[in-house]
């Protein structure tokens, strides 16, 4: 079975990205980051996606991301309600952690260098976060050449890394339908980059309002729980 290191934010998008992988006959090893989020409930979620789906081994590497700042995210600026969606998909928002996947990424390699994978997934999506530069497929080809150039399992050619990136030209119904056909249990996953005390989602944060219109264009109800 060949190994792979499956990125895991907790997130939707990163349990159905694992379980395409799993799909594929791969051994998967997860990789969380904890960056400093601004709740804990992301990674829990990666705790109990990471079970689901029977991983390997789940490593939860804490590198603090709110110590530079600069991210709603991280805690420096609120989080954005309430957004139209041609605003979520124009512009680079708050949200957006400074290079945070290309340092995920990096992190990735190094554990998959050290346990011979040489097959990388995450999570990424270019439709519903066009505005993200680190999610685009150009990204991810540049990652990839740097992966084989950057190791010495690339340069003595033991390893061809491939960075695989299977949601990226997806809707998030798609995405949803294929979690579905794959047996994704999303009631695990935590999407809200707002959640109350309780660990219920907002509603109204882009990542809410994403997940709900996925649901409801895949003529599927979303099983979290909500601020009412
Ligand atoms: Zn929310």
């Amino acid at each position: 079975m060949p190994r792979a290191v499956v990125l895991l934010s907790g997130g939707l998008d990163s349990a159905v990205t694992a379980a395409i992988a799993r799909g594929q006959g791969c051994e998967l090893f997860a990789l969380s980051v904890d960056y400093g989020q601004r709740h804990r409930y992301e990674l829990e979620a990666a705790r109990r996606v990471a079970q689901s789906l029977a991983v390997r081994d789940h490593v939860i590497v804490p590198v603090d991301l709110s110590r530079f700042g600069r991210s709603a995210l991280t805690g420096q600026y609120d989080v954005p309600k309430d957004r139209l969606a041609d605003e979520i998909a124009s512009g680079i928002p708050v949200t957006y952690v400074p290079a945070r996947n290309t340092v995920f990424l990096a992190l990735a390699l190094g554990y998959a260098e050290a346990l011979s994978a040489a097959d990388l997934f995450l999570g990424v999506n270019a439709v519903d976060y066009s505005g993200y530069p680190d999610c685009r497929p150009e990204f991810i080809s540049a990652f990839e050449r740097l992966a084989n150039l950057a190791t010495k399992a690339g340069v003595e050619e033991t390893l061809k890394f491939k960075i695989h990136a299977p949601l990226a030209t997806m809707t998030k119904a798609d995405i949803i339908r294929r979690g579905t056909e794959l047996g994704v249990d999303f009631g695990l996953t935590h999407s809200c980059y707002d959640p109350d005390s309780h660990g219920r989602s907002c509603g109204h944060c882009d990542s809410c309002q994403l997940r709900l219109k996925g649901f409801a264009e895949a003529g599927q109800t979303d099983p979290l729980e909500y601020v009412a």
